[in-house]
């Protein structure tokens, strides 16, 4: 095991502390492009003159690759949660938990099978709540 993997998942972490603690640097999101364009969704801090300072630039295999700050204007909106049907990032904080109003439709529809099968025990409190969260996708 060498540095690279304990670098790993990391960033976000590790960049986070850093530019809190000099508060010349700035938190930055984005993507890691390595020179085969292999894209890495990663964080990293930069100075005001644009300088980059990566704290876990050590788990890139490919040196010399590029920084690609996050821009709405061109990545699209900024994503507000993961979805709990697909497990994909959601943008629309409108539908959370959901990306969409089709896994929104997919899990309502799931949930509802569930409890029509026979032999389920009282609802519980906790499971309450959970359905307080689930709503209705707009027709
Ligand atoms: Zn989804």
């Amino acid at each position: 095991m060498g540095d690279e993997n304990e670098l790993r998942g990391k960033c976000h972490e590790l960049s986070e502390e850093m530019a809190r603690r000099d508060d010349k640097l700035r938190l930055v999101r984005g993507w890691y492009v390595t020179p085969n364009g292999t894209r890495h969704q990663h964080w990293w801090c930069a100075m005001e003159d644009g300088t980059i300072v990566d704290p876990t630039s050590g788990q890139f295999a490919f040196k010399g690759g590029d920084y690609e700050e996050y821009d709405p204007s061109r990545h699209g909106p900024e994503p507000v949660g993961k979805c709990i049907e697909c497990g994909e990032l959601a943008y629309n904080s409108e539908l959370l938990p959901f990306c969409s109003s089709s896994c929104n439709e997919g899990y309502i529809a799931l949930t509802r099978r569930r409890r029509s099968v026979g032999c389920t025990p009282p609802r519980r409190a906790s499971h309450q709540s959970n359905e307080h969260r689930i709503k209705e996708a707009p027709v």
